[in-house]
């Protein structure tokens, strides 16, 4: 059963048309990686997922209920409780952490669920500890972002994220702001959510990760999902010249 599915989107930024009739679902418990060029769509894609962006026409469905509807940039029946409830079902996390700078790093991941979802203080500090344990920053939560590395920051981002108990983790290239030798504790954590059954769409240009960590690959180009496929299929032996194109530039 797919857990998100787009009928359809298009986004147009005036006359630019960024996202063309976008088709692709995800299963439950799948991780699904978004590889291609710069301009080709990735961002304006998870943002239109996660409302961050208003599609210009197309359907989204979350658990086989409709979240969004448009045509021609108008909202087309919608039922504004569930679209509210849907969107809790997403999770982001950004190529720049997007932490609170004036914030402890457990105020930031207690913020959203004592403000949004009424969870008692005690517990959200409770679960955000549970949160911090597991992505190996325990002992970080009273510190404040700036004192941390930004693989420690983007780790925290995860954890902030997971905090609202997301069904969908989307991730925009997550490791693209980090130095090098940072990339690996924050793939190392994508790759245990991954483990755990979490759903993951991740926009990356890890292609060793998307190669491990994948069941499959979406390639975009130009507004359109060009190829997908299993992530042997993709890296061996792709099918569209822009595919192979791609990737002989960043293999
Ligand atoms: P990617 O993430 O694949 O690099 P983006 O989704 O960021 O691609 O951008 C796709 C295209 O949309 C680019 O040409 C970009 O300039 C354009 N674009 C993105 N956001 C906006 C915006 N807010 N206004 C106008 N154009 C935008
Ligand atoms: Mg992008």
């Amino acid at each position: 059963m797919n857990i998100l599915r787009t009928e359809n989107i298009c986004k147009d930024f005036g006359g630019l048309k960024v996202l063309r009739d976008v088709s692709v679902s995800i299963d439950e418990g799948e991780v699904v990686c978004v590889i291609g060029p710069s301009g080709a769509g990735k961002s304006t894609f998870l943002r239109s997922l996660n409302q961050l962006e208003k599609i210009t026409s197309g359907k989204i469905f979350i658990d086989g209920e409709l979240f969004v509807h448009r045509e021609n940039n108008v909202t087309v029946d919608t039922n504004p409780a569930a679209h509210k409830r849907l969107l809790l079902e997403m999770g982001m996390v950004f190529q720049s952490f997007n932490l609170f700078p004036h914030k402890t790093v457990l105020e930031n991941i207690t913020l959203a669920p004592v403000c949004v979802k009424k969870t008692p203080r005690a517990q959200a500090e409770a679960e955000g500890e549970e949160l911090l344990n597991k992505v190996g920053l325990a002992d970080k939560a009273g510190e404040y972002p700036s004192r941390l590395s930004g693989g420690q920051q983007q780790r925290v981002a995860i954890a902030r994220a997971l905090a609202m108990n997301p069904r969908i983790m989307l991730f925009d290239e997550p490791t693209s702001a980090l130095d090098p030798e940072l990339v690996g504790e924050v793939l190392g954590v994508m790759k245990d959510l991954a483990q755990s059954g979490m759903t993951m769409f991740v926009v990356t240009h890890e292609m060793g990760f998307a190669r491990e960590a994948a069941n499959r690959v979406i390639f975009m180009c130009d507004g359109i999902v060009a190829e997908e496929a299993a992530p042997e299929k993709i890296f061996t032996s792709p099918e569209n010249p822009r595919t192979k194109l791609f990737l002989n530039s960043v293999l």
